[in-house]
C-alpha cells in the first residue's frame, strides 16, 4: 500500500527533528520519504492520504514491560506489598489460568495498547497449548516481543516451552512477533537454571535468530529492597552487594539482557550495568504502586545506560497507558530530587520511544520516524482544550496528552487503529469476552 499522511507536525524523534506542515511516505510498510507537505504532495501525487491537519505524528510508543495475559486481573488484588500479592493472590489465581485465558488477556491489552499509541510490547507471560499471547498480538496487528517466563520448579516445561515458542513464532505475522527468554526474576529461578538458561537462548539464537532479529533475555531484577536477601534464603547461596551484581557473577549478563525494574541498585550495580550493556525497563508508575521505591533513573543516564519505559502489568498499574508513565517518569525525580531539571519531556519522550527500540534490540527497524524504518506511528490529535494553545509539541506529548488523544495508528504500515476505530478487531465483543473469561476464572478458583 503506498500511502502519505500529510498536513501535521512530525515529530520524528530521529535527525530530522520536529517536522512541522510536514508528510510522511510510506510504501509496503516502510518509511520511503519524511519531509515538508508542500514538497511530498507535489512528488507522490496519487497516495492514498490521511489527513494530518492539526494532528501530531509520534513513531508508536514502545512499552518495554508487560504481562499482558494480566489484564484479565486488573483491579483484583490492590494495595498489597508485592510477596503477599504475588504469593496469596497472583499465583494462586495464575494455577487455573488456560491458554485461552492468556489469550484474551493478551487480546484486550493489545487493543487497549494501540487505542494509547503503543505499536510495540514486551511482554513476559507462560507459553502453553490452547492460546498465546503471540496468537492475539498477531490477530490484533501489534508488534511485540512475547516471551515464556521461567521458574526453577518446572524447568523442564519451560525449556520446551521456550523451543516451541520460537519455533512458532519468532519472526512470524510478517515479522512483528519476536520472542524472548524469560528468568522470573534471581529469587525464582536457581544459579544452576540462570546459567542453563544463557546456554538454551544461545541454541535458540542460533538455530532460530539472527543479527537483525536476536531472540533477547527478559528478566526482573531490583525490583525490591530485600531482593538480595530473597535470593540467599531461596538458593542458600552468599554473596555481597545487589542483585545486579548476583546475576553479574554468573556470568549472564549481557546486551540482550533488558531488566524491568531496576530499582534497588548500588552504584557499583550501575557500573556493571553500564559494562554489560544491560537495558533498564522503568516501571515507575508499577514500583510507586506497589510500594517498590524509585528508580535512580537519573544515575542510570548519567552512567550512560540505556533507559526505557515500561507500564507493568494491569495487575500492578493498572492500565497500558504510555503517556501516564511518560509524565510520572518525568515528574517523580524532580520531585524526589527537587530539581525539576531532571528527565526533560524530550528525555522522557525518547526513553518511551527510540529508547525503548534499542532496550529491545530493534532499533534498526522501529522507534524513531526515518527512511528506512517500518511505518509504526501514532497520529495524536491536539485539537483539544487540554492541549491548547501550543508552545511546544514534545511538551505536550509527555505532561498534557492522554492515551485517548491518539487517533489513528500503523504498524508495519498497516492502519490499525483509524479515529479510534480498530480496523482489525471488533473490540466490543473483546471487553464481552474479557468478561465472560474473567468469571469463568473465578469460578474454578472457587471450586479448587
Ligand atoms: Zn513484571
Amino acid at each position: 500500500m503506498e500511502l502519505i499522511i500529510d498536513g501535521g507536525t512530525v515529530v520524528t524523534m530521529g535527525p530530522k527533528g520536529i517536522v512541522r506542515d510536514g508528510a510522511i511516505i510510506i510504501e509496503d510498510g516502510h518509511i520511503v520519504d519524511v519531509g515538508k507537505s508542500a514538497e511530498l504532495r507535489r512528488k507522490y501525487l496519487r497516495y492514498e492520504k490521511i489527513d494530518a491537519n492539526g494532528k501530531v505524528v509520534i513513531p508508536g510508543l514502545v512499552n518495554t514491560h508487560q504481562h499482558a495475559a494480566m489484564s484479565l486481573l486488573r483491579g483484583y488484588a490492590d494495595d498489597i506489598p508485592l510477596k503477599e500479592w504475588l504469593e496469596d493472590w497472583i499465583w494462586p489465581l495464575e494455577k487455573h489460568v488456560t491458554g485461552r485465558d492468556i489469550y484474551v488477556g493478551a487480546l484486550l491489552t493489545a487493543v487497549e495498547s494501540i487505542m494509547g499509541g503503543i505499536t510495540t510490547v514486551n511482554s513476559m507471560y507462560h507459553y502453553m497449548a490452547g492460546g498465546s499471547e503471540a496468537e492475539a498480538f498477531a490477530e490484533v496487528g501489534l508488534r511485540g516481543v512475547l516471551g515464556h517466563v521461567c521458574f526453577s520448579w518446572r524447568r523442564e516445561e519451560d525449556i520446551k516451552a521456550l523451543w516451541a515458542l520460537t519455533e512458532d513464532w519468532h519472526g512470524k505475522a510478517e515479522g512483528l512477533i519476536r520472542v524472548s527468554v524469560d528468568p522470573h526474576a534471581a529469587y525464582t529461578v536457581d544459579p544452576e537454571y540462570m546459567k542453563e538458561l544463557r546456554g538454551v537462548s544461545e541454541d535458540l539464537n542460533e538455530k532460530y535468530g539472527s543479527p537483525n532479529s536476536p531472540i533477547i533475555w527478559h528478566t526482573h531484577i531490583a525490583e525490591t529492597e530485600d531482593e538480595p536477601e530473597k535470593i540467599r534464603k531461596a538458593f542458600n547461596v552468599s554473596f555481597e552487594g545487589g542483585a545486579v551484581e548476583y546475576f553479574d557473577s554468573l556470568g549472564v549478563l549481557g546486551s540482550d539482557v533488558i531488566a524491568a525494574h531496576c530499582v534497588w541498585l548500588s552504584s557499583k550495580d550501575i557500573r556493571i550495568m553500564k559494562e554489560r550493556g544491560v537495558k533498564v525497563s522503568h516501571n515507575p508508575i508499577s514500583n510507586l504502586k506497589i510500594g517498590s521505591g524509585v528508580s535512580r533513573v537519573p544515575d542510570l543516564l548519567k552512567a550512560g545506560v540505556t533507559v526505557a519505559l515500561g507500564t507493568d502489568s494491569s495487575c500492578s498499574n493498572n492500565n497500558s497507558d504510555m503517556f501516564e508513565v511518560m509524565k510520572v517518569a518525568a515528574i517523580l525525580q524532580k520531585g524526589i530530587h527537587t530539581d525539576p531539571t531532571l528527565i526533560p519531556a524530550e528525555q522522557a519522550l525518547r526513553m518511551a520511544t527510540i529508547e525503548g527500540a534499542k532496550a529491545l534490540l530493534w532499533d534498526q527497524q522501529i522507534g524513531s520516524i526515518e527512511i528506512g524504518k517500518s511505518a509504526d506511528l501514532a497520529i495524536v490529535n491536539f485539537k483539544k482544550p487540554h492541549l491548547c494553545p501550543l508552545f511546544n509539541e514534545v511538551s505536550h506529548l509527555v505532561y498534557s496528552a492522554r492515551a485517548a488523544d491518539v487517533e489513528t495508528v500503523l504498524i508495519n504500515g498497516k492502519v490499525v487503529m483509524e479515529n479510534r476505530e480498530l480496523t482489525t478487531i471488533d473490540v466490543r465483543r473483546v471487553l464481552e469476552t474479557a468478561e465472560k473469561t474473567k468469571e469463568r476464572l473465578l469460578a474454578r478458583l472457587a471450586q479448587e
